[in-house]
């Protein structure tokens, strides 16, 4: 029996939203394309998303390449660490990931074991290719990036860009300078990321290659209060915190200033971003009901991270899926590519009011320091200037070599200096999105099927702001003037920037069929009356209900009704 996910792909495959990519040579798992109405849908979502980050929050969007150096992924530790745990079938050779099938024989949280602890849970699993008992077989490790050359000659290694992040923390320095110099800051990049996924079958949810919309917001480390967290201090989420998945209960409700008050969620940074993305997920049509936060537990977050949260939607097929993570990630990125590049990715911090501090500072003896360094003399005293004295001496670094002076070349003095600031090294706030799975997630909330009128009737229930088409125009009869007055009509909602379908082949209910199935929140129907009365029928996807509009107001009100100032209940009661 095929389940909704099956319905979902079937519809997505035939009315344009997704299918396969490169069919045409037996395409390959974990890549697909947008068709026509789904690249339009994936757009409008993406442009919601900006809508919340860049305008709302003010945190612009660049664009990096998806090719990076391998210094990048190497500073990252995504060369070393970015790895899968894979085993392969001894019987038919295919290749899976350990902590999946370990999780298939009922392990909770695959993914926090070791190779060993793996391999020894899956040793009476099935293979689930070939159906033979695992039995003992090897995990290994299988790093998930894919790698190019840049340049002829392979001298250079590139890999594909796993994550829109790097790019982001990469140019901090110039972003500083974009926003001042001053904390806090965020940058956004939506793009393709890629991901050597060891064996993709869950269609959409997990691809080789797909969108994320990330945004890295840089803040300093001690005030981790969001300044407009007003906004959602009061809004209530369903959290599923580490005591409720320690304890095995049910995830709790609390309002975001409780979440934070109570210390389940670490700081106001977070939890406004949580509150946020639960917005913007319900915003888009995903069900609120069947949406909670999760937090990472202890042995599952990143060592560095303080605190970690995966927005989670419910799907009939999957169970609950991580669509978005929120994390406060530290100075861990920051840090990585300062230690590699060199570059001291801080920001001065002024205080207050500026300091009176005691500085030790060492001033070279040059009489005994110059015959003894004769050329480097002077840079060793400049330098010398600016070290710390150790018990015995002063360590300093000139043109690369470091050189150790014994405390009998310099004095120490003391000085009171005053201090009007400090160099920071921000932390990391990340909330990352993946736009598949939200579209994925959206189609499966919204897909219904009802009985009318003996017929099955299969309708998109989506969100006026995400439909791909936004209204459908018909002439009831393509005679009479009734088609030239609904092309004008067409034309006129394009040039407000509705996206307009003219349609006048076949009868009446099956194109209102047609347009239900792609999610088309609002028909017009041009009928006998248009002419007499100057009206329109208006009709509503969901209640399937009708209200006559003057051909005048009837941009306006669309508008109003896509752009949810509106409702069509609103309409009927006028
Ligand atoms: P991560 O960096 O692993 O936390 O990923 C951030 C977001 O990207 C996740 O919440 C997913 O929505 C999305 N994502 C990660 N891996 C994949 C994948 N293989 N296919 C589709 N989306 C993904």
């Amino acid at each position: 029996m095929s389940d909704i996910y099956d319905k979902v792909i079937e519809l997505a495959k035939r009315r344009g939203f997704v299918w396969p990519s490169a069919e045409l040579y037996g395409s390959v798992a974990g890549f697909i394309d947008y068709g026509p109405l789904g690249a339009m849908m994936k757009r409008r979502i993406e442009n919601i998303w900006r809508h919340y980050y860049v305008i709302r929050e003010g945190y612009y969007e660049i664009e990096c390449p998806t090719v990076g150096t391998e210094s990048i992924y190497l500073a990252s530790g995504h060369v070393k660490g970015f790895a899968d745990k894979m085993c392969q079938c001894p019987h038919c050779n295919e290749y899976f990931r350990a902590d999946h099938l370990a999780e298939a024989c009922g392990i909770e949280n695959g993914a926090v074991l070791s190779k060993e602890e793996l391999a020894a849970a899956i040793i009476d699993a099935a293979c689930p290719s070939c159906g033979e008992t695992f039995g003992q077989t090897e995990v290994f490790d299988f790093n998930l990036m894919f790698q190019t050359n840049i340049g002829p000659g392979s001298q250079r290694k590139g890999y594909l860009r796993p994550e829109t992040a790097q790019g982001i923390f990469t140019d901090f320095s110039r972003l500083l300078r974009f926003y001042r110099q001053k904390l806090p800051f965020g940058a956004v990049q939506i793009g393709k990321s890629y991901r050597n996924e060891i064996s993709p079958r869950q269609g959409m949810i997990r691809l080789r290659e797909f969108t994320q919309a990330e945004a890295e917001i840089f803040v300093n480390p001690q005030e981790k209060t969001h300044p407009a967290f007003a906004r959602y201090a009061d809004y209530p989420v369903d959290l599923w915190a580490i005591e409720q998945q320690q304890n095995n209960t049910a995830a709790i409700t609390r309002t975001m200033r409780q979440a934070v008050d109570e210390g389940i969620i670490a700081n106001e940074y977070i939890a406004y971003y949580l509150a946020l993305t639960h917005e913007l997920l319900t915003s888009i049509g995903i069900d609120p009901k069947r949406t909670r936060f999760r937090q990472h537990l202890p042995d599952e977050r990143a060592h560095y991270a303080i605190d970690c949260w995966d927005a989670e939607v419910y799907s009939e097929r999957f169970g609950w899926v991580e669509i978005v993570g929120i994390a406060d990630r530290t100075d861990y990125d920051l840090r990585a590519h300062a230690a590699e590049s060199g570059d001291s990715m801080t920001v001065f911090v002024p205080f207050d009011e500026a300091r009176k501090e005691t500085r030790k500072r060492i001033v070279a003896n040059m009489g005994v320091l110059g015959p003894k360094y004769r050329g480097k003399a002077a840079k060793i005293a400049a330098a010398l200037a600016e070290a710390m004295p150790g018990p015995d001496g002063a360590e300093v670094v000139v043109d690369g070599e470091t050189i150790f002076v014994p405390g009998d070349l310099y004095t120490v003095t003391e000085e009171e200096v005053e201090v009007r600031g400090a160099e920071v090294m921000p932390h990391v706030i990340e909330p990352s999105y993946g736009i598949d799975r939200m579209i994925y997630s959206v189609l499966e909330h919204a897909y219904d099927e009802e009985e009318v009128d003996g017929e099955v009737r299969k309708v998109l229930r989506l969100a006026p702001c995400i439909a791909p088409v936004q209204v459908a125009v018909f002439p009831l009869v393509n005679k009479d003037g009734l088609d030239t007055i609904a092309r004008e009509i067409t034309v006129d909602l394009q040039d407000a920037g509705v996206l307009a379908d003219y349609d006048d082949n076949g009868a009446i209910g099956r194109r209102y069929r047609r347009q239900d199935e792609v999610g088309t929140p609002f028909a017009v129907t041009v009928d006998t009356e248009t002419k007499e009365a100057g009206t329109v029928t208006l009709r509503d996807r969901d209640s399937m209900t009708q209200v006559r509009v003057m051909i005048d107001d009837l941009v306006p009100t669309i508008l109003a009704l896509i752009r949810g100032r509106t409702t069509f209940a609103d309409l009927k009661s006028e």
